[in-house]
């Protein structure tokens, strides 16, 4: 019987909800280009309900512990003394978000004998050393496509938001000001704009869907070319490098995983590229970009907004300058896991459970690692290697 270890954020600080705003969820029947939600057999949670945080446990304790499994959850993560360090040594299995990563290194991975399996509930597995998870056999899967949709409505609210200065206008309502000029000078519409996504995979395309209605100008830039009938239908420019796409757009987007090819792509060379008083927006994670080139670029104008929801750690300390840096719209990492996505990657890490335990195949969509190399959808978006590097610094992060 198998020990699981499931690294999950902390319950609301008033507790775990016995309500909530809306009853129940709308019903998807698949995924845009086809393919299907998840099927496990069965689920024991009600989707809607908070499955991310400790208490919800993604819903997998009855179905793990009924069949003879032991199932520990913790949001304790980081550091030799937290509990996820603790219970390594006779795990099989070690499932977390990305929202709040168990940072699987392979310091980590050597405490961790019977370990087999990582599994990232949600999308990106960049929290666990790739490479490490390759020279040892152990299987890395996510719940591809779970969230993607979730995280382009963030990227669009987070345009929106950035070019309309809508934070500080709302802030103005909220310290019982009527202060249109403050709220305007920094107003503009999206319409007319050129708005570029770096990598347009499935979050990246569909940023481009929603945007078009806009009326702003398409520009992507990804390793591979879209089809050419879509971008016919949504008039786009393709653009082989970050410069070329950068130089003529006024929205930068960030939608590529990260790993060793990605990290610090842009940093304060590249971002000389970019035209003074662009808006970047990264939902795709804190890495991609060199975290004081950021807050620089916001304090020098040469960027006029960042949003995002993703960092480097996570969590973030306190004194991190993406906090503080003038004109961003950062929130933590959240734009993956609403309750709606929740109930989606849950369902997800339910099947790949199945598949695990029952000896029947994992999905290709949803493998990064197994048999020592990349596989699955792994294999078409990642690179070999390792991203880790620095996660140590999550511990400076006191509750
Ligand atoms: P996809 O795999 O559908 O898309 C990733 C795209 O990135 C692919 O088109 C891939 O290109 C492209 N890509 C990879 N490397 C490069 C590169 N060096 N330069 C340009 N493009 C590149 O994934 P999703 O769209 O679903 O998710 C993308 C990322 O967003 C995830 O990896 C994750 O990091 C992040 N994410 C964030 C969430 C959040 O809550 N904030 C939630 C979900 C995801 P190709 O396939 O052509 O090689």
């Amino acid at each position: 019987m198998a020990k699981i270890v499931c690294v999950l954020y902390d319950d609301p600080i008033t507790g775990q909800p016995e309500t909530y705003a809306r009853d129940g969820l709308p019903t998807l029947e698949r995924y845009p280009d086809g393919q299907t939600l998840p099927t496990p057999n069965a689920i024991d949670f009600t989707p809607g309900s908070l499955l991310g945080s400790v208490s919800g446990e993604l819903g997998l304790r009855k179905y793990l512990e009924s069949n003879g499994h032991t199932l520990v959850v913790t949001s304790s993560k980081d550091g030799a003394d937290s509990v996820l360090d603790r219970e390594l040594h006779d795990a099989e299995i070690i499932i977390s978000q990305p929202f709040w990563p168990a940072y699987m290194t392979a310091e980590r991975m050597d405490k961790a004998p019977k370990l087999k399996m990582i599994v990232t509930a949600g999308i990106g597995s960049d929290h666990t050393d790739l490479q490490g998870a390759m020279d040892r056999g152990i299987t890395v899967a996510e719940v591809t496509y779970c969230n993607s949709n979730s995280v382009a409505e963030h990227v669009v609210m987070s345009v929106l938001a950035l070019v309309r200065n809508y934070i500080p206008s709302h802030n103005w309502v909220l310290k019982g000001g009527w202060n249109i000029a403050d709220c305007v000078a920094r107003s503009y519409d999206v319409e007319g704009m050129h708005v570029g996504t770096v990598a347009a995979g499935r979050i990246g395309l569909r940023v481009l869907r929603l945007l078009k209605p806009f009326d702003m100008h398409l520009h992507y830039m990804d390793r591979h070319r879209l089809p050419e009938a879509v971008e016919k239908e949504l008039n786009l420019t393709y653009h082989s490098t970050l410069e070329s796409l950068a130089k003529v757009c006024d929205v930068v987007t960030l939608n590529c995983p990260l790993h060793p090819e990605t990290e610090h792509m842009v940093n304060a060379e590249s971002l000389k590229n970019f035209k003074r008083g662009a808006y970047l927006i990264n939902t795709a994670r804190g890495k991609l970009c060199d975290r004081d080139a950021i807050a620089a670029a916001l304090e020098s104008g040469q960027l006029a907004g960042y949003a995002g929801d993703v960092w480097f750690p996570q969590p973030a300390p306190e004194d991190h300058p993406w906090r503080s840096m003038p004109n961003h719209g950062m929130t933590p990492h959240i734009s993956g896991t609403s309750l709606s996505a929740q109930a989606r990657y849950a369902a997800g890490t339910r099947e790949i459970l199945e598949c695990y335990f029952e000896n029947r195949p994992i999905r290709d969509e949803y493998l990064i690692v197994q048999g020592g190399e990349l596989a699955g959808v792994g294999a078409h978006s990642y690179s070999a290697g390792n991203a880790t590097k620095g996660s140590e610094e999550a511990e400076r992060f006191k509750k």
